[in-house]
């Protein structure tokens, strides 16, 4: 498959990176990912996922620290 930003060697990634409810965002991909989210091919909300991403609760709660 060859895309547009591929053919001109820009910085970009095909995988999905997945926006989080406190604003992090991480790339689904295999192995580290760099880039920022707006790189990415697939964008979606951490609610999207399917079970949804436990830090989307109704009111955003706050995840509990860890001891
Ligand atoms: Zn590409
Ligand atoms: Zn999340
Ligand atoms: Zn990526």
């Amino acid at each position: 498959m060859r895309c547009p930003l591929c053919t001109d060697d820009l910085e970009h990634c095909h995988e999905v990176s997945i926006a989080h409810a406190d604003g992090t965002t991480e790339c689904g991909g295999d192995g580290p990912c760099a880039l920022g989210h707006l790189l990415h091919d697939w964008r979606v909300p951490c609610v999207d996922l399917d079970p949804p991403c436990p830090c989307a609760g109704d009111d955003a709660v706050p995840l509990p620290l860890a001891a």
